[in-house]
């Protein structure tokens, strides 16, 4: 049984002091809920906050990017030892707002994985196709090629690490949800893919997160599908009472 991961993801929202409030809230509506992973990535200013917040919880704390080397000459930039230290515990990888205004590529996608995975934190990279390629049928070849291009280079070792959100860029922030079939269908392709690249172990014990409008009112019966196992959730983890009807679908 995979143990579902529960992730939120909040963009460039927050303070730290919002962060705080938003954990007064939200500890107490989560306090029983065993049954899966809880992440939450805020932005790199409120991580502090957030992980004192959750300190003595099972709550896991995330940043939304790293950058690949451990330290050095790079204005902007946050390293995964950084990231690490900071107190957290998982990294985003690979957005697809990352791959769309900040020139990301399956290539530096896997370079941040394996650097997450040197600090010690659980990647969770991201891949997912746009509405175009969507429409003229190429779902499957991009899903494929991110995997390939990218994790799909990672050692078994590595690879046993990291956890994968499939998150189709046309139902992020857009109020449209793929349908649980559309999401089960893409998290088939990439089981397939890992089970091509590293075997039947490894494609039954990774996770795979289904992203992309995810509310209260419809994580139910995406989580009813046996292929999708958590949800990585951005407008609606901001609202402690919002992100705790999810993680307690
Ligand atoms: C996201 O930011 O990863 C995401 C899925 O956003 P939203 O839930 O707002 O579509």
């Amino acid at each position: 049984m995979r143990k579902p991961i529960m992730a939120g993801n909040w963009k460039m929202y927050k303070t730290p002091a919002e962060t705080t409030t938003f954990f007064e809230k939200f500890l107490p509506l989560v306090e029983k809920s065993e049954h899966c992973e809880i992440v939450i990535c805020p932005p790199f200013t409120d991580i502090a906050a957030a992980v004192t917040a959750v300190q003595g919880t099972r709550i896991g704390i995330g940043a939304q990017n790293l950058y690949w080397a451990k330290e050095g000459a790079f204005t902007g930039e946050v390293s995964g030892p950084m990231i690490k230290a900071s107190g957290c515990t998982h990294v985003l990888v690979g957005h697809s707002e990352r791959r769309q205004y900040f020139e990301e590529t399956n290539e530096t996608v896997l370079q941040r994985t394996v650097a997450a995975l040197e600090a010690g934190l659980t990647p969770i990279v991201c891949v997912g196709e746009r509405l175009g390629e969507r429409e003229s049928g190429e779902t499957e070849a991009v899903l494929s090629l991110q995997f390939r291009a990218g994790i799909g280079l990672l050692s078994p070792e590595q690879f046993a690490r990291i956890a994968i959100a499939y998150e189709p860029v046309w139902a992020i922030g857009t109020g449209k949800t793929a349908t649980p079939e559309i999401a089960a269908d893409a998290h088939r392709v990439l089981r397939a893919q890992v089970r091509g690249h590293y075997g039947a172990a490894a494609a039954d014990a990774v996770r795979i997160l289904y992203g992309g409008s995810v509310k209260p009112d419809n994580v139910r019966v995406l989580m009813a599908q046996p292929e999708i196992d958590g949800v990585l959730v951005g407008g609606a983890s901001l609202d402690a009472n919002s992100f705790a009807s999810i993680v307690n679908f």
